[in-house]
């Protein structure tokens, strides 16, 4: 099988396996989403969600909140999470870019997305599929790039090289859904340290299935 016949069924399997597969962080416009993603490098979602949900209803609704409030305080709000000293600077400069260049609002290209302070394509791509309904964006985060490498859709480890060679495969109008779609799928079966290849559902054109 070809490489695009290959991905064309991976797609159809991880659709009628996981329809509903959405992102992970709670979030109510792009603001919200952007700090989350950024805060969640290294961290849980569950962690972030846990300490943003109720700061986003009762204190920082806008850039323009969270610099009032100043770094100080931010970064104590946040303490709780991974390398928050470094991620409240990099939220304060977000804050401080959007204000200045872009009107308080969240872009929505991943050319101004990714000139924000510790905004990569990936968390730019979370933005843009999330919040701007672009659906021809590949999220290369440690789901995807696991569970890719498994199943033969690439053979980079380079997060650039990655995104290439599924941009290549998959079709345009379905790669943010399989991004979400195969991210739940390292979630739930193809784990890092275990992955259930018995009672895994693409065990039968998987190249790494390890069956008994
Ligand atoms: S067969 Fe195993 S390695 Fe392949 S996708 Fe399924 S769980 Fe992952």
């Amino acid at each position: 099988m070809n490489k695009k016949k290959h991905a064309a069924e991976i797609v159809k399997r991880l659709e009628r396996e996981y329809q509903d597969a959405r992102c992970h962080l709670e979030f109510k416009n792009p603001f919200e989403l952007l700090i989350s993603t950024v805060l969640a490098a290294q961290c849980t979602d569950v962690r972030v969600n846990m300490v943003m949900i109720p700061l986003y209803k009762e204190k920082y609704k806008t850039p323009a909140d969270v610099l009032k409030d100043g770094e100080s305080k931010f970064r104590e709000n946040i303490k709780s999470i991974n390398f928050f000293n470094n991620k409240a600077k990099s939220v304060i400069a977000i804050c401080n870019s959007l204000i200045n260049n872009f009107n308080g609002t969240v872009p929505g290209t991943m050319e101004e997305l990714t000139s924000l302070a510790g905004v990569g394509r990936k968390s730019a791509s979370v933005i843009l599929g999330n919040c701007f309904g672009k659906n021809d964006v590949i999220i290369v985060d440690t789901h995807l790039k696991r569970v890719s490498g498994r199943l033969g859709l690439t053979e980079n480890d380079s997060p650039d090289k990655i995104e290439e060679d599924l941009k290549a495969i998959i079709p345009d109008d379905a790669q943010f859904r399989f991004s979400m779609r195969i991210g739940e799928h390292g979630r739930q079966i193809c784990k890092a340290k275990k992955p259930d290849c018995e009672n895994c559902f693409m065990n039968d054109i998987c190249p790494s299935a390890e069956l008994k």
